[in-house]
């Protein structure tokens, strides 16, 4: 499996991560990558930028850095169990791609009944495309809602790179393996992303690749491992975006 594209990495906007954009593109040129998400966090994480309207301003970054196409997205702290999110409708409906995820400064913790209300709140909602992270083990969830949830609202949960290697979100590994059985059982989709905080990270999926071949994940179900199929992805949720906003209204 080859995977092109990198749909989870930070800039220096996120508040705690340390390269500019510019930097994150030319570091994704120099590998296999064809596409890069530039999913910055949203204002509810602390240090992050209160500006959200550089979530829109990505529209003036070119289409393509270094044979690269730049992905113009968001990582939003779900706050709610109605999946309240911490970025309006009308920003998130424009972005290409849209990770909604639970971050242990933004949320208190609490039982799986509750965490997997918060996600399915923000699956339900029509604008998060992504479900970041979901093996954390300080959210306990109650995985076969989640991915019905998923199946049922065609989002996708990510299988994220740094939480693969055991230093941040330690215990994700294992909870990904029961996740990733039931995503293939039920034919739901899954997201790869390095959730790089550091130029170097950019593209680094290795942990994924190591994960998907090990418990024998169908490609045909990674979004990431080929541009077409990405490329619908992203268009069908797009329209689920718009249409969420519309509804919004
Ligand atoms: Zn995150
Ligand atoms: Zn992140």
């Amino acid at each position: 499996m080859e995977l092109i594209a990198d749909l989870h990495t930070h800039t220096v906007l996120s508040g705690h991560a340390f390269s500019t954009i510019r930097e994150n593109a030319q570091a994704a040129g120099k590998t296999k990558l064809r596409m890069l998400a530039n999913t910055d966090h949203g204002p509810a994480m602390p240090g992050a930028s209160q500006a959200v309207y550089h979530f829109l301003n990505q529209f003036i970054l070119p289409e393509e850095i270094e044979g690269v196409r730049l992905l113009r997205g968001a990582e939003v702290n779900i706050l709610g169990d109605e999946g309240r999110m911490d970025v309006s409708p009308e920003i998130l409906a424009r972005l290409d791609v849209v990770i909604g995820s639970l971050h242990d400064v933004t949320i208190e913790q609490a039982d799986a009944a509750t965490n997997t209300d918060r996600l399915v709140g923000a699956i339900e909602s029509g604008l998060v495309d992504i479900v970041g992270h979901p093996g954390n083990p300080y959210f306990p969830l109650e995985a076969e809602r989640l991915v019905q949830a998923c199946k049922r609202y065609e989002v996708a949960l990510e299988v994220n790179n740094t939480s693969m290697m055991g230093r941040v979100r330690p215990g994700s590994r294992d909870n990904m393996i029961q996740i990733l059985s039931l995503c293939k059982a039920e034919q739901v989709m899954v997201s790869v992303g390095s959730d790089a905080h550091w130029m170097d990270q950019v593209g680094r999926l290795d942990a994924v690749e190591t994960l998907l071949l090990e418990t024998g994940f169908p490609e045909s179900l990674v979004i990431g491992a080929e541009e077409g199929q990405l490329t619908d992805f992203l268009a069908m949720r797009s329209e689920r975006r718009q249409a969420a906003l519309k509804a919004d209204r």
